[in-house]
């Protein structure tokens, strides 16, 4: 087989999974495909998260294999929500324009920080920011942008922005209102997983919420 297929399928394998032995989630970092008895699955691991999640589901043809369930973890349990308000502040500060920032995770202290980009150039329908160099250890988590005076949704341009990488996602919208609207999703090599969060959440404090698919 041709070299460059055996680099690609290394990085993207495929696993039959058992009917009757265990399923073992894989350990490294990376992802790979399922083939289940009712579909084929995505399962992908970073240091901040694990994920099992469907991509096509059939049970016309029988497929002789077992079946896992859906899941989620992240290694932080919360995005703490005093993260995302001190981005709604910044955000409110810099509305109408359009603003960016990064929620890092540490996984070696288990630190989150929020760290403001360096903006190439700003507008109240576009941002273009350099990305920047985390120390060692460091992961981005959260990639956070705002909307200005409009509400948080995910743009043509942000689905663009955002495949290909394995993050979370916010927006923060309304930001000439006391209280933002929201709108978080994780970000899965272009699949996009609607998550949680609720309104009260911009309205500041210490506590975090669970991340949910739903
Ligand atoms: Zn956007």
């Amino acid at each position: 087989m041709d070299t460059r297929d055996i680099a690609l399928q290394q990085s993207a394998p495929v696993t039959l999974v058992p009917r009757y032995s265990a399923f073992e989630p894989m350990t490294g970092n990376g992802h790979r495909f399922l083939v289940t008895g009712d579909g084929l699955w995505l399962e992908a691991r970073r240091p901040w998260m694990y994920l099992r999640t469907p991509l096509v589901r059939q049970r016309n043809v029988p497929m002789p294999y077992g079946v896992v369930t859906r899941e989620l973890s992240l290694a932080f349990g919360k995005i703490p929500r005093r993260l995302v308000f001190e981005f709604f502040r910044y955000a409110a500060e810099r509305c109408p324009d359009e603003c960016v920032g990064w929620i890092v995770w540490n996984e070696r202290t288990g630190d989150m920080r929020l760290e403001r980009l360096e903006e190439l150039s700003t507008g109240c329908s576009h941002v273009r920011y350099t990305r920047p160099t985390l120390d060692e250890g460091e992961h981005l988590v959260v990639d956070l942008h705002s909307h200005g005076r409009l509400s948080a949704f995910f743009s043509p341009d942000d689905d663009s922005d955002d495949r290909g990488e394995f993050k979370i996602a916010g927006v923060v919208g309304n930001c000439d209102k006391a209280c933002c609207s929201t709108a978080f999703r994780l970000c899965a090599n272009g699949l996009f997983l609607p998550l949680a969060f609720g309104a009260e959440d911009t309205k500041g404090g210490d506590d975090g919420y669970t991340s949910t698919l739903s």
